[in-house]
Order: structure tokens, then C-alpha cells, then sequence
């Protein structure tokens, strides 16, 4: 048989669903709650999670308790030393599984309580914190791309390519964007969740699409964009389709994906807060490199295939900055140069940068110096 369906290769797509479907609607005891706990691995950029159930209904992520788990199983600890622990930091409503079922977004933390090498919320946090009389903005573009089970982009010829780029960047159609649903009911499930996202669209290259979180205010920009990665993540995995967020899934002449950033702060949003937008903006020209270590989760290892000075990049080598300008590294909307005040935009950040570390940079930069 010819091979292009999903079924043949993906298991998790031809498991019939009709079962789980009735046990999902089975009334639970009262004052049962299942709790998906979620949490950063060692490698910076997957995410793990698992479930207990709780006898209260949680109202409010404080009355959680703290858990473990093994950090020897996800690059976190050694054998020997290995419960790591998982402390609740934001919690959703649980789409999948309805009801009172929650999602609990954790950072994580080693025997010694010291946080993980991969926990960046902590220190972000206390950035957060020392900055929140500027009231700092985050809306996060965050674009991805699909995968079949053999790690080729979903939908693409098992031996050849689809033709050249242009037709697929919002595109309408069959022979244009693949995999429709997967962003539909990741857009419901991250609604019913509570995160704040922003909206939809499909990317220049075939099968790769972006969805935008924000504004969001402080560390809840990260929280909010880890469990939307994680919804997509989860609701790919129902259709036996894989995410990536590598940021330059196809190497040649096709666009990479990337997070871009877009920050205010309360002075930027005021009158005449293009005045503030130029401070920030000559700050990051100053501190370009400390954010390319910033902007994915190996340093800048990652950033180097995407950013090329191509494909509506910029070169990782240089700063630059410019109105409408999408070749830049940071991009003033035409809208905000217009109005004279509203946000910036660094088009810097990979797809799998930790919005932790990005948010961070940006305010210890512009905000904190
Ligand atoms: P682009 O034109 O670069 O594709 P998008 O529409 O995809 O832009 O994303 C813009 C993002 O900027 C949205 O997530 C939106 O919430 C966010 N945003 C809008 N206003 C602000 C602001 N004042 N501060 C921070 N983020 C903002
Ligand atoms: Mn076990
Ligand atoms: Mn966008
Ligand atoms: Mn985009
Ligand atoms: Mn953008």
C-alpha cells in the first residue's frame, strides 16, 4: 500500500479512541481531582509530566503539595541522588481531561533544594519581581513545525520536496497547510486552559505554523508558553504527529522557526513612549551577545543554523534594529513608530528558547541594566 497515511506509522494514531471516549465520560467520586503535574527536563526544552490525584479541589496553586520524581530518568540528576523536586508554581484548567482536573506548571529542584541547571524560572522570577513597578509585557510568537513519525515534515513527498516557499505563509488549502486540526484544537484547549493566547497563523514553510501568547505580564509569560507547548505537544501526540521546535528543521532554502519576543513596559506603553522603545533598543545593542547566549537552550549552539542573515533573519553576528524592518534583530512595528509608543519586537529567539531566560534578559537589560 502506498505510504502517506499517518496510521501506517504512527501507533498512537491508529489506536482506536472508542473506548477511551466512554470511560472519559464516567462520573469520578466527588472531591477527586487528577493533577497533571508538568515540569522542565534536562535538556532545557521537553517537557515531562505526570498525575496523581488529589481528595480537594484545588482554588488556588499554593494548596498544592510538592511531589518528586526521578531526575535520573530526564538528564537531571544522578542515580544515586536522584528525587528531584517538583514545585507548583501556576495552574490550568486540564482540557483534556475536563472538569476540576488541573494542569500544574512546576519548576524544579535538586536534593539540596538548590534549583535544577535547567530551572531558569527561579532566577527569572526574582528578575520578575525586582521590575514589576514597570509592569513588564511579553507577547511570544511561538513557531513550530510538524513532523511525521519518521521525523520528515508531515504531509511533505517521502521523496522529494513540495515546491518553493511563497504560497504556504497563511495559506488556504489542501495543497497549502496540513494538519489544520491540530491548531484548531490546540487553540480551544489552550482557551479552556486559561492561557492568554493570541492567535493563530500558518508559517512560510509547509507545515510549520505559529501560535502567539500574550500580552502576558511578568514571569506568567513562561509559565503560560510552557503549558501552551505543552497542549500542543499533547494534542499532536493524539493525532500520532510530532512537534519540533528546532529551529531550523530543514536546512536549505526553507525559513527556520523562532520565538520572537515582543516587550513593553509601562513607560513604552505611555505617550510618547517610542522615547523609551529607542533606550531599550540601544541597551540591547550594547548587550547582543549575552542574548544570543540567552535566546536557546545551548548557548547560541542552535540560534547559529537559524540565524543567517536570511529568510527574514537577521545575522547572530550583529545587532540591528529598524521600523517594519523583519531582516533586523529588533523590529519596531510600524503601528507602535506611528503612534509613538507600544512595544518593541526582538526576532531573535529560537523556537526552543526558554521563555524563562528570554523574558529574564530582556528585563535585566532594558529595565534592571
Ligand atoms: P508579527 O506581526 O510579528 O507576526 P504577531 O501578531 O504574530 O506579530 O504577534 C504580536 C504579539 O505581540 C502578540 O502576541 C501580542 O499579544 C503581542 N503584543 C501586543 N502588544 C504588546 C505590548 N504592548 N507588549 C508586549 N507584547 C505585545
Ligand atoms: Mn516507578
Ligand atoms: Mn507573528
Ligand atoms: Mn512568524
Ligand atoms: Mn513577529
Amino acid at each position: 500500500m502506498a505510504s502517506h497515511g499517518v496510521l501506517e506509522n504512527s501507533p498512537n494514531a491508529a489506536i482506536n479512541k472508542a473506548v477511551v471516549q466512554r470511560l472519559m465520560t464516567l462520573p469520578m467520586p466527588a472531591n477527586k481531582v487528577l493533577a497533571t503535574y508538568i515540569w522542565i527536563d534536562g535538556t532545557g526544552e521537553n517537557v515531562r509530566c505526570k498525575s496523581r490525584t488529589l481528595d480537594f479541589i484545588p482554588k488556588d496553586v499554593s494548596e498544592l503539595p510538592e511531589w518528586n520524581y526521578d531526575g535520573s530518568s530526564t538528564f537531571q540528576s544522578e542515580g544515586s541522588n536522584s528525587d528531584t523536586y517538583l514545585n507548583p508554581v501556576a495552574m490550568y484548567r486540564d482540557p483534556f481531561r475536563g472538569g476540576d482536573n488541573k494542569l500544574v506548571m512546576c519548576d524544579t529542584y535538586k536534593s539540596n533544594r538548590k534549583p535544577t541547571e535547567t530551572n531558569k524560572r527561579a532566577a527569572c522570577a526574582a528578575a520578575m519581581e525586582a521590575a514589576k513597578d514597570h509592569k513588564p509585557w511579553f507577547g511570544i510568537e511561538q513557531e513550530y513545525t510538524l513532523l511525521d513519525m519518521d521525523g520528515r515534515p508531515f504531509g511533505w513527498p517521502k521523496n522529494g520536496f513540495p515546491g518553493p516557499q511563497g504560497p504556504y505563509y497563511c495559506g488556504v488549502g489542501a495543497n497549502k497547510v496540513y494538519a489544520r486540526d491540530i491548531v484548531e484544537a490546540h487553540y480551544r484547549a489552550c482557551l479552556y486552559a486559561g492561557i492568554n493566547i493570541a492567535g493563530e497563523n500558518a508559517e512560510v514553510m509547509p507545515s510549520q505554523w505559529e501560535f502567539q501568547v500574550g500580552p502576558c505580564e511578568g514571569i506568567s509569560a513562561g509559565d503560560q508558553l510552557w503549558v501552551a507547548r505543552y497542549l500542543l505537544h499533547r494534542v499532536a501526540e493524539e493525532f500520532g504527529i510530532v512537534v519540533t521546535l528546532d529551529p531550523k528543521p530543514m536546512p536549505g532554502d526553507w525559513n527556520g522557526a523562532g520565538a520572537h519576543c515582543n516587550f513593553s513596559t509601562k513607560s513604552m506603553r505611555a505617550d510618547n513612549g517610542i522615547i523609551e522603545i529607542e533606550k531599550a533598543i540601544d541597551k540591547l545593542s550594547k548587550n547582543h551577545l549575552r542574548h544570543i547566549q540567552a535566546y536557546d537552550p545551548n548557548g547560541g549552539k542552535d540560534n547559529e543554523r537559524r540565524l543567517t542573515g536570511r529568510h527574514e533573519t537577521s545575522s547572530i553576528h550583529d545587532f540591528s534594529a529598524g521600523v517594519a524592518n523583519r531582516g533586523a534583530s529588533v523590529r519596531i512595528p510600524r503601528s507602535v513608530a506611528e503612534e509613538k509608543k507600544g512595544y518593541l519586537e526582538d526576532r531573535r529567539p529560537s523556537s526552543n528558547c526558554d521563555p524563562y531566560s528570554v523574558t529574564e534578559a530582556l528585563v535585566r537589560t532594558c529595565v534592571l541594566e
